[in-house]
């Protein structure tokens, strides 16, 4: 049983730039300073429709946890019955009127706590020991120095042959096709929750050719 961590290409800015954590999330569920904890309550507002027409798969820059399709891929998941997951339609911000060439693939399953912690590197939201990065933040007038620090831990994501993201087989019993991993993951006031597909999603989108979306094996041990 093989399940891959997913991430796509950004293209464009979520929507309004300034302002787009407190009109798409629920910031007092989590951490203002670190991200932890944020839940989505709004729509994502898009400036217009998504040009990179041959992309079936999408994504924001800044959001890394969340991922737009086209409406084929809606399509031929629901009819292969692809489970976890739905879809909901971003709106254009001018208008606020639903886009109409892409959906929001919406991930709320939930893995277990699993991650084997071991060969990633990690990031506690507290207030930084170094001097020189406290002046550089500090001049840059960063939320990062100012708090409040909750103390979380966060993981940074595991750049190419630089630490794998390892969980056990048990994590997945009964999981859907598509889930969400418990552990946050980013850097500096970013955190998300990373989106893990199945080997059945990867074959689905593999056979179709659909392009612009990645994907990273997690590697599964037997406890
Ligand atoms: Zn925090």
């Amino acid at each position: 049983m093989n399940w891959y961590r997913i991430s796509t290409g950004q293209f464009g800015y979520p929507q309004p730039e300034d302002t787009y954590l407190e009109e798409t999330y629920d910031l007092a569920a989590g951490c203002p300073t670190c991200g932890i904890g944020k839940a989505l309550r709004n729509a994502f507002r898009f400036r217009s429709e998504p040009k990179a027409k041959h992309s079936q798969f999408l994504g924001l820059n800044w959001v890394f946890d969340e991922v737009f399709v086209r409406d084929a891929v809606k399509h031929v998941f629901e009819e292969q019955g692809v489970t976890g997951v739905a879809f909901t339609r971003p709106v254009r911000h001018s208008t606020g009127e639903p886009l109409e060439t892409v959906y929001h693939l919406r991930v709320s399953v939930i893995l277990p706590p699993a991650l084997r912690p071991d060969q990633l590197d990690t990031e506690t939201c507290e207030m930084p020991k170094d001097p020189a990065t406290v002046k550089f933040l500090t001049a840059n007038s960063s939320r990062l120095v100012r708090g409040p620090f909750c103390g979380a831990v966060k993981f940074n994501y595991p750049q190419e042959n630089d630490g794998q993201i390892t969980m056990p087989a048990s994590a997945f019993v009964s999981a859907p096709d598509i889930v969400r991993m418990n552990e946050w993951f980013g850097s500096g006031g970013s955190a998300g929750r990373p989106v893990l597909v199945s080997q059945r999603v990867k074959d689905i989108v593999d056979r179709m050719k659909w392009r612009g979306l990645m994907f990273s094996p997690i590697e599964i041990v037997n406890e």
